[in-house]
This record gives structure tokens, C-alpha cells and sequence, in this order.
């Protein structure tokens, strides 16, 4: 049997090298770096997974680099996903990263808590923990030559095998409703019936397949020395995959619509203009919208610039793709699809395409399709919780009705493709915030919201009563004449909400009888008091039908 080596790769010299030898390969390589000397020894820190060590770094920390300083470094080179607290624990003390209320706990030199020999932990997020140990294996009188850290030595991409045929993985799909992420090499994930565009690169991190990490290339390159490059850390993907994957990202959407404005920039300019003198302001709005949502995924998707348009990717991409855009007001679903025909009898009138009537009968034909995918309950939904995630990792007030909705139209234009930093995408936005005909209106989201926050904690039930309840509830409290869900906390209408549920399905009695304990999880799980969920239950029965 061989034994097992991790191996890695020193990142000054890049030798290969095993982790048990990095430290002595890396004392010796930081001789001959000509790197500057210090008065005060460097440390010389080994950092790896507390439950797999073969994820391992090696850091050289300048005598005052402080705590935070160490922490940033662990957050780029391996564990941020969305700015969750992290904690040091030395010698039995926490040191915590500062959350809103700055402690600067982290504000500390290293080399005033710990020496060589010295062992201390970090954690980082403390609901899906990712446990670090550190050890201070040396030190050295060479000092990193830019910041007061410098990441040495890492291991290499460890190899996992493909879930499927055993071969050499290559992505990552974290399915949120399974305890286990899945890997699977290029093949096996196309062959899959898996939604390419969740799949992600494995992470060469213990963080890999938690909380949707994903290596960033570049942040991690700054603790780097100098002389590497974003692509040597991160590999690109390859295979036919990468294409959907790549969509995904932001950036590639931007140079995707840049590169339809390059080839029919104009023609859709003129398009709107005519839609405008025909239809106003506000249809015109809408139709230049689809029609440049529709263009970008006929570009990048389906590889096709205008004059190759054929029937089956055209209504394809209507079906599929156009009816996943998550911006739309009411009427979307009947005008998107006659907007873009009169844009295909345009185009071909000025020339840029030969088959109009041809994509015509094909759109038409998708057309109840389209229709029934656009206002699928399921779609909205999982907008909806898309659009609550992230505003909880952005901090915004989601009781801030003008905050939130705000953010939502933004975080829904993101969604739809547009380009948040063009002039005629920020003029519509404006226009569908500040009244007019906003895309989704204030007490959807909220009570969108408030469902999904009481979904969450009705997935610790195996059946659906009160999940059922819970919807029932929320119906018709958004169907009251009051609108009372546009006030007050939206989570403590969840925790009602719940509450009110509970009781119906008998779970908690008044009096003797029932769970109090699962009275208590709700107070825990929505963070309210008994007594102000139960003033909101009183409140609430008051509303409900009989
Ligand atoms: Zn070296
Ligand atoms: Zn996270
Ligand atoms: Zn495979």
C-alpha cells in the first residue's frame, strides 16, 4: 500500500511538495526568495481542515500581522461564501470576527497570542461550520514582501472520483435539499438531467459543497506571491458545459448583451422607437426589455446571431428560457410574445433576416407554453426565496417596504439579464419603483416573505397539515380588504403565522396538553418573545374568515 502523501506545491519556487516537508522546504525557499528580513522573526503557520486534512496552507505572518488579518486571508484563499461570523479560539479564549456591533475582537497581534509550537481553531459560520486547526510550526527572520501575510505552500486540488463512472470529477452539485453534494466529471453532468447551472467547480477548500461555496480566484490571489495569476489558481471548466455554466455568471451576461447591442444594438433601438410611438411609453418599455432579454439568450445559448435564427431554437428559447425571466408586469404573459413578432416583420423589413413568418408561426405555436411556464407558482416562489436570501445576506430591511421592494426590483432585474449600469435599464427601474407599474408589488413581496419564512419551519414536519394551514392562513390574510400584511414585522407574521397553525392542527394546546416545547421552538426559531407572537396571534384570529 502507498502511503498516503498530500501533496501540494510550494508557491514561491513551485516545487512539488508533501505537506511534511513543507515546512522545511519552506524555510529554506524563503532564504533564497530575497524577500525582506524583519526585526522580529515571522511566524510560520500551518492551517488545515479540522475534519479534512488534506486541505492544508501555509501562511508567513509579519510579527504584527493581526488576527483579522489572518482571518481575511482564510476568507479569500478558502471559506467566504456569504460573510457568515468566524471565531478564533486561543488558549480558550474566542476571539470573534466583528458583526454589527464592531468589537474588535480580531484587532489583536498574532505574536501576542501564540509562538511556534503554539496550536489554536477558527471556526467559520457557526450554523454549516467549517473548523480550521492552526498550528505555529516555525518561524522565520524573512518577512512576506508586500502585506503582512503571505500564503507559502498550498495542497493541491485533491482528486475526487465522479459519482456516476467513478472517473476524475470535475464539478459539484450542492442540491440544498440533500444532506450530500454530488460530483460528477464533465460527461456524467451533461448525461445528468441536473440543472447545469447549479453545478460549480469542486473547491480545492474544506468548504467545498457547503453553503454554495465557490473559490474566488481573486481574492485569493492577493495573499499569493507575486507571479501567479486568478487562472493558475482556479482552472478554467471545460467541456460542452461550460457554456451554461459560464452563463450564469454576471459578467459573461454583460458581454453577452454588449455583444448583441454591437450586432443589433440599433435595430432594437428603432424598434422601441416605433413600439413608442405606437403603444407609449410604458409598452415600449417593456417590449425593448423582452426583446433584448430574448436576443441575449438567442446569442449565448443558442450560439445564433440574428440572420441563422431558426424555428426550433427560436421557440425553444421562448419556452425554456424567456419565460424564466423573473421581471415582468401582469400583462407579460400575453404581450411578450406578440412584441416579438412585430421585432422578427421588423427585422426582416430592414434586412437582417429572410424567415419572419417562419420564427412567427413557431412563437406563436410555444406561445401557451410560454404562457403557463411565465405564471407557474412554482417559478415565482423560487424567485421569491432567491430574492429573500440574498436581501438577508445584504442586511437590507425586509420590513422596509421601500428598502425591500427596492432591492427586490434591482435583484429581479439582475435575475432577468439586465444590465444594472446601462442608462435605458436604470431610467426603467427608477420608473418601476417609483410607481408606475412596479413588477411585483409590495404586499406580494411581502407575503411571499412571509410564506417562505413559515415554509422553512414547517420543513421539520413530515406531513403537510400545517404547512397547508399555514398557506391557508396567509391567503387570506392577503385577501383581507385591510391588506394587514403590509405592516408590521414580516417575521414576526411568519411566527404567528405558524403559531396560529400549530394550535389548529393541535400541536399546541391551551392550557395542559400538546407540545410546549414546539411553542418554544417557534419563539426560538423567529426570534420573538412568546408573549408578542402569542399578542399576534389574537391579532390574527381576528382577521381570518370564520
Ligand atoms: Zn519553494
Ligand atoms: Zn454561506
Ligand atoms: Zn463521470
Amino acid at each position: 500500500m502507498t502511503p498516503k502523501v498530500s501533496s501540494g506545491t510550494c508557491l514561491i519556487c513551485r516545487t512539488p511538495i508533501t505537506k511534511r516537508k513543507a515546512l522545511k522546504h519552506g524555510i529554506e525557499c524563503l532564504q533564497t526568495a530575497g524577500w525582506p528580513t524583519g526585526k522580529k522573526p515571522s511566524l510560520i503557520i500551518m492551517i488545515q481542515g479540522q475534519r479534512s486534512k488534506k486541505y492544508w496552507l501555509i501562511v508567513l505572518a509579519r510579527h504584527d500581522a493581526l488576527l483579522a488579518d489572518l482571518d481575511k486571508l482564510i476568507r479569500d484563499v478558502w471559506v467566504e461564501c456569504c460573510e457568515h461570523l468566524s471565531s478564533f479560539r486561543i488558549g480558550g479564549a474566542m476571539y470573534d470576527s466583528d458583526d454589527e456591533y464592531s468589537t474588535d475582537a480580531m484587532a489583536v497581534p498574532l505574536a501576542d497570542l501564540v509562538s511556534p509550537g503554539s496550536t489554536f481553531s477558527y471556526d467559520y459560520d457557526f450554523g454549516s461550520t467549517t473548523s480550521l486547526d492552526l498550528k505555529v510550526i516555525g518561524e522565520s527572520p524573512v518577512t512576506p514582501p508586500d502585506a503582512c501575510l503571505c500564503l507559502i505552500a498550498r495542497n493541491d486540488r485533491p482528486t475526487i472520483p465522479c459519482d456516476i463512472c467513478g472517473g476524475k470529477a470535475g464539478f459539484i452539485l450542492d442540491d440544498p435539499d440533500e444532506e450530500n453534494a454530488h460530483y460528477y466529471c464533465s460527461k456524467c453532468l451533461e448525461s445528468t438531467e441536473l440543472d447545469p447551472e447549479y453545478a460549480d467547480i469542486i473547491s480545492n477548500s474544506p468548504r467545498d459543497g457547503i453553503c454554495g461555496y465557490v473559490e474566488d480566484p481573486i481574492a485569493a490571489l492577493s495573499w499569493y506571491p507575486s507571479g501567479w495569476s486568478a487562472d493558475e489558481i482556479v482552472p478554467e471548466i471545460s467541456g460542452d458545459i461550460q457554456e451554461d455554466i459560464i452563463f450564469s455568471d454576471e459578467m459573461e451576461m454583460d458581454n453577452a448583451i454588449a455583444a448583441v447591442i454591437q450586432d443589433i444594438g440599433p435595430d432594437i433601438d428603432a424598434f422601441v422607437e416605433a413600439e413608442r410611438e405606437a403603444y407609449g411609453e410604458e409598452d415600449a418599455g417593456m417590449a425593448g426589455m423582452s426583446v433584448l432579454a430574448f436576443c441575449t439568450f438567442m446569442y449565448t445559448l443558442y450560439k445564433r446571431e440574428i440572420g441563422v435564427w431558426d424555428a426550433t431554437s427560436v421557440q425553444n428559447c421562448l419556452v425554456e428560457n424567456l419565460s424564466q425571466n423573473p421581471i415582468y408586469p401582469d400583462d407579460w404573459a400575453e404581450n411578450a410574445v406578440p412584441a416579438l413578432c412585430r421585432f422578427l416583420t421588423r427585422m426582416e423589413a430592414s434586412g437582417r433576416l429572410t424567415n419572419a413568418s417562419e420564427l412567427i408561426a413557431a412563437l406563436k405555436e410555444g406561445e401557451p407554453d410560454f404562457q403557463e411556464e411565465v405564471t407557474s407558482p412554482e417559478k415565482s416562489k423560487a424567485i421569491f426565496r432567491h430574492i429573500l436570501m440574498e436581501a438577508e445576506e445584504m442586511g437590507v430591511n425586509t420590513n422596509d417596504l421601500d428598502e425591500f421592494s427596492t432591492f427586490a426590483v434591482k435583484e429581479l432585474a439582475t435575475l432577468a439579464g439586465f444590465d444594472l449600469e446601462n442608462e435605458e435599464v436604470q431610467d426603467e427601474l427608477i420608473r418601476q419603483i417609483e410607481g408606475g407599474q412596479p413588477a411585483v408589488s409590495g404586499d406580494e413581496l411581502r407575503t411571499a416573505m412571509i410564506f417562505i419564512r413559515c415554509e422553512d419551519f414547517c420543513s421539520r414536519f413530515d406531513d403537510e397539515t400545517v404547512l397547508d394551514r399555514c398557506k391557508k392562513i396567509t391567503g387570506d390574510l392577503f385577501d383581507h380588504p385591510a391588506t394587514p400584511l403590509l405592516r408590521g414585522d414580516v417575521i414576526l407574521w411568519s411566527a404567528a403565522i405558524v403559531y396560529t397553525a400549530c394550535r389548529d392542527a393541535g400541536l399546541i394546546r391551551p392550557g395542559k396538553g400538546g407540545s410546549p416545547r414546539l411553542a418554544e421552538e417557534i419563539g426560538l426559531f423567529f426570534g420573538f418573545e412568546r408573549s408578542s407572537i402569542r399578542n399576534k396571534v389574537a391579532a390574527l384570529r381576528k382577521l381570518l374568515p370564520d
